[in-house]
Order: C-alpha cells, then structure tokens, then sequence
C-alpha cells in the first residue's frame, strides 16, 4: 500500500458564510413562488428585474405592529412615513389600515392630501417648509413639528397673518446612547435648547402646543434607546404640565425600527441583531405608563415607522446576464439590476436566493450590476450555487427606500407589482419609457437641426 500523497494545509479567508457562533446554513433552497404566485411566471409578465410588493405582509407587518403597541398602551396611532415608500397603493393599504400620514416635504404632503387624507392627520416633519408649504399646511390644519427657531418664528408670522393657532409640535434631539446624536434635527434636549422653544411657544401665544416630537435615528438596534427617548420627552411633558398648566395631546416618537436585513460587515445575521416590536414596545410603553402622567391625561403615543413596516413586503426579481472570472480567480455574476434601482445595496447584504433548482454546492461569487460603473456592487462576497445566463434570483426584503430613492440612471425603472391578497398580481406603477426620460427637457431651437 502506497503512502497517501501529503497535502499542506492551508489557510483561506472566509469572504461569504457568516462568520460568526450561530454558523451558516449551506442549503440552497430555491425561492419560487410569492405569496402562491410563480416568480417565473412574473417574469415573464412584468418583464426582469421587477419589485414585487406583497398586500398580505404589509397588512400582516402592520398588525403584528399594532398589537405590540396597542395590548400595552391604551392610545397607540401610526402615521406612515412617505418618503420610505410613497407609491400610491403602499400608502393607500397603511391609510387603510389606520395610519395617518407623515411627510418631510411639499410635494409629499399634496401627495397625502391626493390620497385622501385629511389635513389634521397629516404630520409635517423636516427642516425645510418654505414660507408658502407652512402656509398651506396650516389651512388644512395640519400637524406641524417644528425643526428650528427660524421656522418656529416664520410660522408665528404666518399665524398672525392667518389669524389662526396652528397645532405644532417640537422636534426634540438628545443623547440615547447611540452615537453619533442626530442632532442636526430639532432642538437639543441636554442643552436646554428644547426648553427654550417650548418656553417660546407658551408665552408667546400664536401657535398651540399639542405634541413632542423625536426621531433618534433610523435602524436602531437599541430598544433601551426609545426607553431614553420616552424618559425624556416625558419630562418635557410634564414640565409643560406643571409650570404652564397645559396638557399636551401627544408625545410622537418617530420611527426607526430595524428590520431583519444585515447591515454590511455586522458581526451577526440581522434575524439575530434585530429587537422586535414587543422590544421596542415593551420599551417606550413601560416608560410612558409610569412616568407620572395624571390619570385621563395619557399622551397619544405616535409612531412613524417606516422601514421596519414595509422592508419585509418587498421583493426585487432579476436575471443573470453573464458570468465572468476576474482576475484574481473569483467567480463574478453580472444581474440586471443594479445599486440605482437596489439603493440598499449599500447599506445590506441582502439575503439574495435562487428562483430555480440549482446545485447544492456553492462557490465564493461577487454580484454586479449591469452599470458601466464600478460602484455597481449588489454584493462583495455571497455563496451561490452556479447561475448561468438566464437564470432568476430574488433579493429579499427590499421594500423600504428603494422605490423612493432609485436612480434613473443608465437603465430606466422597471415594473412594481402588488400582490394583493389572493396572491393575484396588480400592475402599480409602469415601468418608465424614454419618453418620460424627456417629458420635462426642451431643446433650444438652435440646437434642432438634427432632429427635425
Ligand atoms: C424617515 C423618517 C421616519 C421613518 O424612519 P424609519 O427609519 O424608516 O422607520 C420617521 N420620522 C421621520 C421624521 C423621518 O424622517
């Protein structure tokens, strides 16, 4: 018997499985339907890539949500957040469902209003309402959160001038704990800086203060954070209380859920980081509820989540154009769809399956988009089974902030469809032609000898 033939070992850096105690699961289960209906079979209709959004886990999200808040807390109301996903149909499924509408911007809040919300359940948050966005806001009494004293005193002016006390709230920024403060929005809470518009509004007398406002960051995976949050927005409420004898109708805090998407180079798979409703509930309702409110004198607790309702719903579909070896022996794939349509890209390691069967052995591969920039990277490093041309993946819980943010760049955006219940397919917003690429552009007359 002859000696088996030494092999050295070595050492090889682990780009793609999860490096972390949890381990990996080395399956490569296709993922073939939605909701019952054939992601083959979408492609072929809508054409790749493609958003798909599911009705059934948006309204499922939104109830899980609810409850959490709403077993524990006696006044729970939910505003949802446009800009993180603003198509017409999205909104119209949480307005259903309860939500009010929150906005950062102009053209957000006629959306809302063209949705059919009512003024008075409109929030307005952002630092930039011009003269004119608070003027109107405050004909359709709308809920204004205050970003600074320059707006504060402009919208005293414009309440003098109307002759009317618009509702405002304060937007208050502090220390949580998670740094860096987002402190570039609202007043600061530590410095005294929030007292001192509160202390403005009252005494001053043009605006009436119904609520307090923060919004501590986004993709918090503190819940203790929001118990800070609440701890302090609850002082300035009962200061308000106590010193001007004025009870406030609500305490507003914000949004910035995290979803169970993995955050580029996290040590641990986002399913494990992220806390879930009841954390973040148990959190801001177990302040609140002791935090010395008179009886009958509980604030509406407000929530503007955005991401954490919405991410799980949507799906992106797409095609392998091509496969190339790079030069230091690493597999690439090149997809159809790139970080313009796919912003989050740069922000998570989307979990990205297979539509079809394919082999159980997977190899180290980077994904491309189809731009022709290098910036075009849906993932570094991911384990996929071989995918030749042709072949169709699905990128997992992209509903949040792609369908505001994407880019027309280099390639138009495609088709979005809703599922709804029954898993039956609704075209909701069309993918775009070139003739919308120049609705809005004019050639000077001097340059149009070639077109006529
Ligand atoms: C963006 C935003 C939200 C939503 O944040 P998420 O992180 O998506 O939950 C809520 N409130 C304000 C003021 C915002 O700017």
């Amino acid at each position: 018997m002859s000696k088996l033939r030494y092999e050295r070992p070595i050492i090889r850096m682990l780009n793609s499985t999860i490096t972390q105690k949890f381990g990996s699961s080395p399956g490569f289960k296709p993922f073939t339907h939605i909701d019952g209906m054939s992601v083959k079979e979408l492609i072929a209709d809508y054409g790749s890539p493609l958003f798909v959004v599911s009705e059934r886990t948006l309204r499922q999200t939104y109830k899980a949500a609810y409850r959490a808040f709403s077993t524990r807390y006696p006044k729970v109301q939910f505003a949802w957040s446009y800009k993180t996903n603003y198509l017409g149909a999205v909104c119209q499924i949480f307005h259903q469902e309860g939500s009010w509408a929150e906005v950062v911007s102009r053209f957000e809040f006629e959306k809302a209003l063209r949705n059919g919300v009512a003024g008075n359940k409109i929030i307005f948050n952002g630092p930039e309402k011009t003269e004119d966005d608070l003027r109107t806001a405050v004909q359709y009494g709308a809920l204004i959160h205050i970003d600074h004293f320059d707006e504060l005193n402009m919208l005293s002016m414009v309440a003098v001038e109307l002759g009317v006390k618009p509702k405002v709230a304060i937007r208050v920024n502090m220390d949580t704990g998670v740094y860096p403060i987002w402190d570039r929005f609202g007043f600061n809470y530590e410095s005294g800086q929030a007292m001192e518009a509160i202390q403005k509004i009252m005494t001053d007398g043009f605006l009436e203060l119904v609520g307090l406002h923060c919004h501590i960051g986004t993709f918090m995976l503190s819940a203790d954070a929001y118990r800070i949050a609440t701890e302090k927005l609850s002082k300035l409420a009962l200061h308000i209380a106590e010193h001007f004898g004025h009870s406030l109708s609500y305490l507003d805090l914000g949004g910035g859920f995290a979803t169970k998407n993995t955050l580029r180079g996290a040590y641990l798979n986002g399913a494990d980081a992220a806390p879930s409703f009841h954390d973040y509930a148990e959190a801001i309702t177990d302040v609140l509820l002791n935090a010395g409110f008179q009886a009958g004198q509980l604030p509406t607790l407000i929530l503007e989540t955005g991401r954490a309702l919405v991410d799980d719903a949507g799906y992106l579909l797409g095609s392998v154009i091509a496969n190339k070896r790079l030069s230091d022996g690493r597999r690439a794939t090149i997809l159809d769809f790139g970080v313009n349509i796919l912003f989050t890209a740069f922000w998570y390691e989307h979990t990205i399956s297979t539509a079809q069967a394919c082999g159980q052995y997977g190899e180290d591969a980077v994904l491309y988009g189809p731009l022709c920039m290098n910036i075009d990277v849906i993932r570094e490093h991911i384990k996929l089974p071989p995918l030749n041309r042709g072949d169709q993946v699905v990128v997992h819980r992209v509903g949040a902030y792609n369908m505001t943010q994407w880019m027309q760049f280099i390639t138009l955006r495609p088709n979005v469809v809703l599922l709804d219940m029954d898993g039956k397919p609704h075209l909701m917003r069309a993918a775009e032609t070139l003739d919308d690429l120049v609705l809005n552009e004019s050639i000077p007359e001097h340059l149009m000898e070639l077109v006529h």
